[in-house]
């Protein structure tokens, strides 16, 4: 079955889950990581991003919070678009732990593979593997440039969040040495965490983890630029790595409820993507036990409800025209 859906049911949806979620008050901020401990609490905002490039949005779309583990999609795709998606497959995998993001455990049971560049591991050892586009440019750069190509517009470091992360993240640089041990850090292991633990604290807002997802969903080509991003035939790869890990050991749960592929961060961003059909971003801080936002899961569960965006389910959603690739 096809359902056509158009901007103002998104729009209406939208208005719909931030009514139903807005005085939800389970979960807390993340305190492991001083900075997002202080970071308030009631913010929240639910964005979606159409094909055509349309941003509709509700609530707090504009704070720029800190986008954590979601950055590791972004690097994710980059790894595969520099090398091929079978090369980070070689490298890396692409199979669900079941554990907690940030697990060593997980590293010792798959035989010394980081299993996915979903979680930590997978996303140092990603980190690693990046190269530096440009003759003055560096790894840092390429970085930096690729989420800001796939979001359209500019991302920054929040500083204090990345003096917060870099002076606490001592189960990264175990989990650094451990893969170097192993032969998975394809360069030096403290830069590969410091790039890591650098995009973590890249500051981002709803609007724009909508639209970077809207760039997954549209195949690559940014609906808001125009401008291709990375090879369409990535967009299958990495959503599959979504949907397999998107929320650590809750992933299971998340996709029986939702079937809907998405990445969350301890900053409290949740960025979903349905391919072909539209880029979705929540955010709100406090988390669960898994470190995933409770707010932003049940306005997106919500949103998936309402405009039947399960991907295993029979119907299939379409909405505007895509934005093509400009030549
Ligand atoms: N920077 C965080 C960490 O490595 C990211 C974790 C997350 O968002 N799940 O612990």
């Amino acid at each position: 079955m096809i359902r056509k859906i158009d901007k103002t049911s998104v729009g209406e949806a939208l208005r719909a889950a931030y009514d139903h979620c807005k005085t939800e008050t389970g979960g807390k901020n993340a305190d492991y990581i001083p900075y997002l401990k202080n970071v308030a609490q009631n913010l929240f905002g639910i964005a979606a991003c159409l094909p055509d490039g349309t941003l509709l949005t509700v609530g707090d779309t504009e704070f720029r919070f800190g986008i954590e583990s979601v950055s590791k999609v972004p690097t994710a795709l980059l790894a595969m678009e520099q090398y091929s998606d079978h090369e980070v497959l070689r490298k890396i995998g692409a199979d669900a732990t079941g554990l907690p993001f940030n697990s060593i455990m997980a590293i010792l049971l798959e035989n010394d593979h980081p299993s996915t560049p979903l979680v930590n591991a997978g996303a140092i050892s990603a980190c690693s593997m990046i190269k530096p586009v440009g003759e003055s440019a560096g790894k840092w750069e390429s970085i930096v440039n690729f989420l800001t190509a796939l979001a359209g517009s500019p991302v920054e470091v929040i500083d204090e969040l990345y003096r917060s992360e870099s002076d606490t993240n001592f189960n990264n640089r175990s989990i650094a040495w451990l893969l170097k041990n192993y032969g998975r850090i394809y360069d030096d292991p403290m830069m590969a965490l410091d790039l890591y633990t650098r995009q973590c604290s890249l500051g981002v807002t709803a609007s724009q983890l909508a639209t970077a997802a809207a760039t997954i969903a549209n195949g690559g080509v940014n609906p808001t630029t125009g401008k291709r991003v990375f090879r369409a035939e990535l967009t299958p790869r990495i959503v599959s790595l979504m949907a397999t890990v998107g929320f650590y050991e809750h992933t299971g749960d998340w996709l029986f409820q939702t079937g809907l592929p998405a990445k969350s961060g301890v900053g409290g961003g949740i960025m979903a993507v349905v391919p072909g059909v539209m880029g979705l971003a929540a955010f709100a801080p406090p988390l669960d036990a898994a470190g995933n936002s409770v707010k932003a899961q049940k306005a997106l569960a919500f949103l998936a409800r309402q405009l039947e965006l399960n991907l295993f389910g029979t119907t299939r959603c379409t909405v505007a025209e895509p934005v093509a690739a400009k030549a």
